[in-house]
Parts: structure tokens; sequence; C-alpha cells
């Protein structure tokens, strides 16, 4: 069941049925609150009309005491009839009665002033008459009671009246006939004191004219009036129930208004409490459905007001959230293009560390990162980079600072991932660049204060990048080491046999381009095999490594040294004459001559030297080798240790 249909059924127990019950309950009242409508209008009525009557009662008394006081009351007792008339007539006049009669002390009529109909309502007063011999009878008056002001008492209420005795009408508002009580209805009348009556009295039913009435009576006291008279006061029946009915269809009505109303306000209610919630519903299933961006427009100050904030709340945490993750997931894929791209950048070394810097600060949002080689190969700071932004960020001794740093992480002094406060209050984390056991260099990141906090995955990410730029390093080291290595030999650190090849062309053709002239000297160790023979062949290997640094060093930085072939070196001298390489040459066997090896103190060797010259002796490079080797062969002949130049008397050919 939905959570608005419960709320409404709630609703209707606690509020819809107590409401129809009460609403029923008071219908019910205000029908018979129609019948006590009539009831109190027939009573007040009654009592007004009683009042009235009353009042007329002691004018008519108050007159005749009065004419009484005026009467030859003497000629009433006398006895004489002519004499009694004449004063009962003044009576009579002076009190407006419709008959005065003088009764005897037995009740008797001895005398009468007009007369009075039986069949009208007469108020009776009357006053005794005394002599000195005792009670001598009363005179009293009969007048028709004024009927004319019960009109007024009575139409306003819109009542019906009548004057009664017994049940046969004197008088009154509905025509004659009298009035027939429907049976073992009517109840005793009460008797009216002048004012209203203490007990209300019970109406009755009954018939008059025709009419079926409710009535209700009131009894005057008796010697009040000539015959004991009731007033009654009807309204017709159907009136009342007329009234009853409207009243009661009233309430029914004001019921059925109340109903509706409590179901609108029910469904009200139910929906002011069901809509807000079923927002909620509706932005929560959005939101574990993927869709964050969902704000709940709720601003009751109540629970789910709160609710809606809160959920509001954790909307925009978990979307900020979710933000941070993508943009440290696409730093990190940042981070991984850059790693790709040092994995590539293999040939390059200053490129390679510039590429693991500017990964590191991307991927982790350092300020500043910097990326040092220890063994450095090319020209000084070609192995060292800082990035960081802005450039200028970085005092220059917070940048020595962090290169001290780098130092002792490389030298195994400080601990990869230690945590150093720097002079300029920034924090910095560093690792070594480890490959195979063996410190290639040092990675150092630098963090505000703030950002520190944020550790585990930076150091993760920082630590993978210094061991990836490590094997990267090692991978451009090793690949340099192969370059020398073709054009190096690796004994005596001069230029190999294919390097010399490469280095004459280049040199003739430069020389023939230019117009120079270019010389050309090989040099054979003397007897070398005896060296080898009585010293060994370790010795042999020094002396021949003394040998090219001796020659390395007497040469000029354009001359190019090789090792020719097992004992044998080669020397280009560009722009050098016959006459200048051989002084140089010389030189060179002298030095040669001169050598002693330590722990070898017996140990000497002699050197012969062949020198040729390009374009005079020679048209290319390898004649020009050949003319060398030729007078190489002429210094061996001629005894060795001496140097030969090529002359053309010497063989006639190559031109
Ligand atoms: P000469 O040139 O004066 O005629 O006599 P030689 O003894 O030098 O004769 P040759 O040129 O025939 O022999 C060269 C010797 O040099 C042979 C070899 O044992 C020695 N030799 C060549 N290369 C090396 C080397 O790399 N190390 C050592 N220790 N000896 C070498
Ligand atoms: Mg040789
Ligand atoms: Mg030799």
């Amino acid at each position: 069941m939905k959570l608005g249909t419960k709320l409404y059924l709630f609703f209707a127990g606690v509020v819809i049925l107590p409401l129809v019950a009460v609403t029923v309950l008071s219908s019910v009242a205000l029908s018979r609150s129609g019948q006590d409508t009539y009831r109190a209008r027939m009573q007040s009525s009654l009592a007004a009309a009683s009042a009235i009557i009353f009042e007329q009662d002691r004018g008519l008394a108050g007159d005749l005491q009065a004419a009484m006081q005026r009467a030859d009351t003497g000629a009433l007792v006398s006895g004489n009839g002519a004499a009694r008339q004449p004063v009962l007539d003044k009576i009579r006049s002076e009190t407006g009665a419709d008959a005065v009669v003088l009764a005897g002390a037995a009740g008797q009529t001895l005398a009468q002033s007009g007369s009075a109909g039986v069949q009208a309502p007469l108020l009776k007063s009357g006053v005794d008459l005394t002599s000195g011999a005792g009670a001598q009878g009363q005179v009293y008056a009969l007048k028709q009671i004024d009927t004319s002001t019960l009109g007024q008492v009575f139409s306003p209420q819109d009542l019906d009246w009548m004057i009664l005795s017994g049940n046969t009408r004197l008088a009154g508002s509905l025509p004659g006939g009298g009035l027939q009580p429907a049976a073992g209805t009517k109840p005793p009348p009460a008797v009216s004191t002048g004012r209203a009556p203490a007990q209300p009295s019970p109406e009755f039913q009954a018939v008059a004219g025709g009419h079926d009435l409710v009535v209700t009576e009131l009894s005057l006291p008796a010697g009040l009036t000539s015959v004991p008279l009731t007033l009654a006061a009807a309204v017709p029946a159907s009136t009342v129930r007329a009234a009853s009915s409207q009243a009661l269809e009233a309430g029914l009505g004001l019921t059925a208004l109340l109903l509706v109303l409590a179901a609108l306000l029910g469904f009200l209610l139910a929906r002011t409490i069901t809509g807000p919630l079923r927002k909620l519903n509706e932005a929560a299933a959005a939101s574990s459905a993927g869709d964050l961006g969902r704000h709940v427009e709720i601003r009751s100050r109540d629970e789910i007001g709160g609710l809606a904030a809160s959920f509001n709340l954790m909307q925009s945490n978990i979307r900020n959230y979710v933000n941070e993750l993508e943009e440290s997931r696409s730093q990190l894929m940042l981070a991984l293009t850059y790693a790709g791209d040092i994995l590539g950048a293999t040939s390059d070394r200053s490129r390679l560390i510039k590429t693991v810097a500017e990964a590191a600060r991307l991927a982790t949002g350092a300020a500043g990162v910097w990326v040092q080689l220890f063994a450095e190969i090319g020209p000084p700071g070609h192995g060292s980079i800082f990035v960081g932004a802005p450039a200028d960020f970085f005092s220059e001794g917070a940048r020595n600072d962090v290169r001290r740093m780098a130092d002792r992480i490389g030298s195994g002094i400080m601990q990869a991932g230690e945590i150093h406060r720097l002079d300029n209050e920034m924090l910095a984390i560093g690792y070594p660049l480890m490959h195979d056991r063996q410190s290639l260099g040092a990675l150092v990141a630098v963090f505000s204060e703030s950002a520190a906090s944020e550790g585990e995955s930076r150091r993760r990410i920082l630590n993978s990048l210094a061991t990836q730029a490590a094997s990267a390093v090692e991978n451009v080291n090793f690949s340099e080491l192969q370059q020398m290595l073709a054009v190096t030999d690796p004994m005596t650190g001069l230029a190999n046999f294919r390097s010399f090849q490469h280095s004459l062309s280049q040199e003739v053709s430069k020389s023939r381009r230019y117009g120079h002239v270019l010389s050309l000297a090989i040099i054979d160790l003397d007897d070398f095999k005896l060296v080898n023979d009585r010293y060994g062949h370790q010795c042999g290997d020094e002396l021949l490594k003394a040998v090219g640094a001796a020659l390395s060093k007497r040469v000029r930085g354009t001359d190019v040294v090789a090792r020719y072939g097992g004992e044998e070196f080669a020397v280009i001298f560009p722009e050098t004459s016959k006459k200048a390489a051989m002084r140089v040459s010389e030189s060179l066997r002298r030095a040669i001559a001169g050598l002693r090896l330590a722990g070898a103190g017996e140990l000497r060797v002699t050197a012969s030297i062949g020198v040729a010259t390009f374009p005079e002796d020679a048209a290319d490079d390898n004649r020009l080798v050949g003319r060398a080797d030729a007078s190489l062969y002429r210094a061996k002949e001629e005894g060795k240790d001496r140097v030969m130049a090529w002359e053309s008397t010497d063989e006639d050919s190559g031109r």
C-alpha cells in the first residue's frame, strides 16, 4: 500500500470518522431544536399573554375599588331594588365593565347592571360589602378580556392562540370548533402566576378547525375569570415538522460539506507529505542510476526539508568526490602518456629527465620536481633538470636545498620516500633512480604543506616513475656505450680502424675541396713480439695503452690518433705539410722510445714510422695509406726506430 493511501486512511480514521459522528449527532440535536424553538416561542408567548390578562384584571380590580369608594354602598346594602340599580349602573359605567352584579351572602344575584355573554372570556373582580351587621354579600364586575392585544403577542411568533374553557374555544386566532387533543397526549396544563411558568408545559397534539396542531396550554388561576380559562398557543404540526427536517437537512448538508472538506484536507495533507518524499525518492533513484546532478527543491523547515537538504549536500559531496577522482584519473592518464614518452625517448637523456620531471609534477600535483643524474655524459648540467610552476616559485636557496637532498637520496644517506622540510617550509619527498642496485640519480618532488596530507598514492606514483626513469636512463647509457664501442678501440680509447678509415676519407675529401695538404703517419712498434715474449702479454697491453696515451698527448686536437692494428697506430695530420708531419712524427718516435712502465724497469720499446702526404704523394686516401705503409717498410728495412717519408724516387707510381 502506498504511503499516501496509508496516511489517507489514518487521517480518515482519526479525523473523518469522529467528524461524521459529531455532525450526525448534532444534526439530530438540530432537528430537535426545530421543535424546541417552537416550544420556547409558545411558552414565552403564553407567559406574555397571561401577563397581559393579569394586567387587565388588575386594572378592572383597581377601577372597581375606586368606583366602590365613591358609590353609595348603603343603598346597595339597604335592599331597596330601585335604589340599588342606579348605584350598580354608575359603577358599571365607571369601571367600563360589561356587567356589575350585586350578590347576596349566599352568592345569589340580588341585582345586576348590564350583562355579559356566556361565550366570552370574562375577567371577574369583586369587592365584599360589609356593614355593622357583618358580611352583606359582594359586588363583582365582569369584563370581557381585551383579546386585541393578544394577537400582537402571538402572530409575530407565527403562532395561533385560543382562550379555552375546557376544550371549548372562547376566543382566538383559529376558527371555532374547539380543541380536540389527540388521545392520551394532553398533559395537565401549568398554571400561570402572571409570569412565565417555572416548568415548561409539555406540548401535545391536537386538532382544531380541521388543522393538526402542536399545542401548549397555560391555565389562568381560578378566580381571575368568571369560569376557569386556559390560554393555548398552537402551531401547525406540519410547520414544526418542516422546521425539524430543515434543521436536519442543514445538519446533513453541513456534514456532507465537512466531509468533502475533510477529504480534501486529507488529500492535501497526504500530498504535502508524500509529494516531497516522492521527489526525494525519484532523485535517489536517479542518483543510484548515476545521475548526480539532481537537486531536490524542498524548502520546508520540517524533517523532510532537512532530509532533502542532507540529500542535496550528500549529492554535491559525492559529485565533488567523483570530480576529484576523475581529475586524479586524468592526471594519471597524462602521467602514463608521459611514461610512454619516457620509454620512447631512450636516445635523448635530457629530454628523458625533463619528461620524467613533468610527468611526476602532473601526476602528483607537485609544486616542483627535480630530477638529477649522477654519472653525467655530455655538457655539465645536462644530467639534471628542475620543473616547477611558476618557474621562479623556488628561491635559489630552496633549489640548492632540493639539490642537496637529491644527492643524499641518490647516495643512500636519505631514505626513499622520506619527507624533508625545506627552508621555505615546503615539503619534499625523494626517490633514487635505482637500476640493478645501482643508483643512477634521484627524483625529488616538492609540495606545499597543505597538499602533503594526501600521501600514499603520490608516493606510489613517484616511486614507480623513479623506477621507470632509472631503467630508461640505463637504456640511454647502454646505447651510448654501444655507439662508442663501434668507433673506439676499447683497450686504448683511441679511434678504431673503422673510425680511422672514415676519418681519413673525410679529411682527404675536405683537403681536396679546400686545396689543403694532409699528412698521414703509420707507426709500427719494433720487435713487439719480443716484448710479449719477455714481459708477457699483459705487460704488452699496458705498453700499448701507454703508447696510445703518449700519442694522444702530443698531437693537436684536430689530429686523429687511431689504433691501426695490433701494435700499429696511425695519426692523421690535417692541414699539415710533410715537413711538419715529419717533425711531429720524430717527436712521437722519441716519446715512444722514452716510455717506461712502472714495475717493468728494463722494458723499452721503439717505433718505426712511415709518413706520406696528400696530395703530393697520393691522389686518394687508399693510395695515401699505401705510401705511408711503404715508407714504414723502408724504415724497418733501414734498421727500425726511425721516421721515413715517402719520396717519389722510391717508387714511381701512384700519381
Ligand atoms: P717488427 O715489427 O719490428 O718487424 O717486429 P714485430 O715483433 O713487431 O713483428 P710483427 O709485426 O710480425 O708482430 C707483431 C706482434 O705484436 C705480434 C703480436 O704478438 C704482438 N701484438 C699484436 N697485437 C698485440 C696486442 O694487442 N697485445 C700484445 N701484447 N701484443 C700484440
Ligand atoms: Mg706489426
Ligand atoms: Mg712490429
